[in-house]
């Protein structure tokens, strides 16, 4: 087998492989004679930037195809990457039988034929015949179903690569919907055959045949002065057009691999660039000390009814030294659910308390800013400390009512933040949402600023609580995160902070047991759950979102409040979703902190931080709906308190791998290995895509697998960015070029 595909273990395959041409056994040529893509570029001196335009051979309507799709350059051109490739030196043995492996055969078209059936249905089959042989020689159908240009496309006599499973129907071995070629001879040197050939992604009156041409005759004309190695020698020794030339037109699997890791470090390091220069740039900013002598966080410690775990004390030294240098504190808290990550946020803030600053903490619904609130004001009140809440619906002021706003701002008007005393009622601590970021929060010397759940927002947000801060503060920052992800992400998303990480959970929580079942066992969860809300515990329902418009939303949740009330009856019952008014929500979530109701029916609103310790079972309908991550995150919620807890992941699917993939879940409660499982079956291109992460899309790199090559790539690109932090030396004069084009990519794609 020798389809290469544009993946990590596609190599694995080509192994044994060696670029060498004589297996070939000749049946396939023909002429070519093609037509605009066989003539040459201009002889004028082109580079990577050159529009395609600027190019005499391309007709008005090839432009049109490309501009299309989105190739406007030579550089769009050649680093249009193959998405995998075909041996064509050495094809597959004909197909006897099925096969879960795609095959790829060249043969002669002996037959096209079409026929309807029942109606409207239109079946075309094409005969291939193994060229060269006689009459008993090997046969391939070849079969569509209403594709009606194939006959278009398709003559008897012609040479035909196709690629596809072969199936077992009837006396035939048939392939169904094959990728395939119409090949003809290279004329001078092998492009379409006899060779390791690529197949790109094509559209509508751009064929991979004609992307492959024009590719080649690009690559033709480029020299090494028109392609720079974008990558210091250091990090890979093949040059960058060799690496563009061996991507698109191998001689060998090796020297294919070779190609793909100088161009995957080449994506990394780019990305790398950015992430460092952000990182040289926040180590530059002048910061302030932000520490006084400690006794008051003393004081909040020995007040807590439990000891700190390991990490957390570790955490909060390595947010200390952060604090009590001059230099702007950066740091990301990282750790999994419950590992205890608002304790030590407040910690932190208590010491810039104590310095005589002010701390905000922001959180991204309201439910849980409030619950915050609530912790903070109920911990750190006791100690003298004014906390405050600010979230959309409550603008004015939630904290202190002996606390007037207006003249709050009248007598801070002007008066640089350090200088200015202490008003007697400020609030020392604001917590809230997003409205933390708007005119008026209420900040005049602002020392820390905390993110709880960074992920849940944008990179743009993070700056700009930090330009909240009053006139002339310059706050610590510290984002926190539940979301485990691997080391190799961290350092690509988070790659500009500094790292603590909880990965210890806090000692006499209880187990969670973890149960996946299907649909039919239903009655017998509502009879498990019902018998654990008689002993006093609570429980949370959670049902997908099924549509994000209001009014479908609020009957869908509706009709599951009325469903479960019914099933748990005479237990009360609670309903929460994202459409319900804000002071609602408080009641709501405030009655079930109290056990007033026994069972909270909700949406992923609850996903995040919700604390109530009494709540120890969690029922999760059409789990099949959720990432593991996520139901990892929403598990979360229970296991705080001290009795056992018990998830119940409910599926719908009939699909087989539905029960399988929640049965990781079942397994562990280790978050990182979860993540790592999700991960495997998503891709990352969902975190990297959704989370706005402020880097540069990837076309070749897998940021999961290729966790060697980051590493490397970031190793480079630090170094360099050390010695030269402007990347101003003349030799890093493309290196600064190529941060400017990065981050452009990167901004469009953020906004
Ligand atoms: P997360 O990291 O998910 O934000 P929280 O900060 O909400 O976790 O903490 C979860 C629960 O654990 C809270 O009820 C908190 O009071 C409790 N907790 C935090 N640290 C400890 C500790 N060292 N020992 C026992 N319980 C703790
Ligand atoms: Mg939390």
């Amino acid at each position: 087998m020798r389809q290469l595909g544009n993946s990590h273990n596609a190599y694995k395959h080509l192994a044994g492989l060696r670029g060498t041409r004589s297996h070939y056994s000749g049946e396939c040529r023909t002429t070519e004679h093609s037509t605009d893509a066989s003539r040459t570029l201009s002889s004028r001196a082109v580079n990577l930037s050159t529009p395609l335009s600027e190019l005499s051979h391309l007709s008005a309507q090839r432009l049109r195809q490309l501009d299309r799709f989105g190739l406007l350059t030579l550089g769009d051109l050649i680093t249009h990457f193959p998405r995998r490739w075909e041996d064509r030196t050495q094809f597959d043995r004909w197909p006897n039988g099925e096969s879960d492996e795609p095959i790829c055969v060249c043969g002669v078209v002996a037959k096209v034929s079409s026929k309807r059936v029942g109606g409207r249905m239109k079946i075309t089959e094409v005969l291939l015949e193994e060229a060269g042989a006689h009459a008993l020689s090997n046969r391939l159908v070849c079969r569509w179903f209403n594709a009606y240009w194939v006959e278009k496309v398709v003559a008897v006599g012609q040479t035909l690569v196709v690629y596809g499973k072969p199936k077992r129907r009837s006396r035939d071995v048939a392939v169904e919907h094959p990728e395939f070629e119409v090949v003809e001879e290279d004329s001078g040197e092998p492009i379409h055959l006899q060779r390791i050939t690529p197949i790109h992604r094509a559209t509508e009156g751009l064929s991979t045949r004609v992307l492959r041409k024009l590719i080649w005759d690009a690559l033709q004309q480029l020299t090494a002065a028109d392609a720079p190695n974008l990558i210091p020698p250091a990090l890979d020794r093949m040059s960058r057009l060799e690496a563009l030339r061996q991507i698109h037109f191998p001689d060998s699997s090796e020297t294919l691999a070779a190609a793909r890791r100088h161009l995957v470090l080449e994506e990394f390091f780019a990305m790398q660039l950015i992430v460092g220069a952000k990182h040289a740039e926040q180590a530059a900013q002048p910061g302030e000390r932000h520490m006084a002598t400690g006794a008051l966080v003393k004081q909040f410690h020995a007040s807590l009814p439990f000891e700190l775990t390991g990490a957390q004390v570790r955490a909060i030294e390595e947010i200390d030294r952060d604090l009590a240098s001059p230099r702007a504190m950066n740091r990301l808290l990282h750790g999994d659910v419950g590992s205890g990550k608002t304790l030590v946020a407040l910690s932190a803030m208590l010491q810039v308390v104590e310095a005589g600053y002010q701390a905000a903490l922001m959180a991204p619904t309201q439910i849980l800013a409030e619950q915050h609130y609530l912790t903070a004001k109920r911990l750190l009140a006791p100690l003298g400390v004014r906390v405050a809440l600010r979230t959309g619906s409550r603008k004015e002021n939630a904290g202190d009512p002996l606390f007037d706003h207006q003249q709050w701002m009248e007598s801070v008007k002007g008066s640089p933040g350090a200088e200015r005393p202490i008003y007697s009622n400020e609030p020392q601590i604001l917590i809230g949402t997003h409205a933390l970021l708007y005119e008026g929060a209420g900040f005049t010397r602002l020392g820390l600023a905390v993110i709880d759940e960074q992920h849940k927002f944008g990179v743009l947000q993070r700056a700009r609580l930090r330009d909240q801060g009053g006139p002339g503060m310059i706050p610590d920052m510290l984002v926190m995160t539940a979301t485990p992800i691997p080391r190799t992400l961290v350092m690509t998303l988070y790659g500009d902070l500094d790292v603590s990480t909880l990965d210890e959970l806090p000692k006499g929580r209880g187990k969670i047991i973890t149960g996946a079942r299907n649909r039919s066992k239903l009655p017998e969860a509502v009879k498990f759950l019902r018998e654990h809300l008689e002993k006093g515990r609570q429980a949370y329902i959670v049902y997908p979102l099924i549509d994000q418009s209001d009014r479908l939303e609020a009957k869908a949740a509706a009709a599951e409040f009325e469903k479960w009330r019914e099933l748990l009856a005479p237990m009360p019952c609670g309903l929460l979703h994202g459409r319900i008014p804000p002071d609602e929500k408080d009641a709501i979530m405030e009655r079930f902190r109290l056990g007033e109701t026994k069972a909270l029916i909700a949406t992923t609103v609850i996903e995040v931080g919700i604390d109530v310790p009494n709540a120890n079972i969690m029922l999760i309908e059409n789990a099949e709906r959720f990432g593991l991550a996520q139901l990892h995150q929403l598990r979360g919620r229970i296991g705080r308190g001290e009795h056992k807890s018990y998830c119940v992941l409910i599926t719908e699917s009939e699909e087989p791998g539905a029960l399988e993939k929640l049965r990781v879940l079942e397994e562990t409660v280790d978050g990182f290995k979860i993540a790592d499982a999700d991960l495997q079956m998503r891709g990352p291109g969902d975190i990297l895509g959704t989370q706005q992460s402020g880097l540069p899309p990837l076309k070749l790199g897998d940021i999961l697998r290729d966790g060697e090559l980051m590493r490397q790539a970031r190793g480079a690109a630090f170094v360099l960015l050390e010695r030269d932090p402007q990347l101003l030396a003349p030799e890093h004069a493309h290196y600064r070029a190529l941060l400017a084009q990065t981050r452009k990519l990167t901004l469009a794609q953020v906004s």
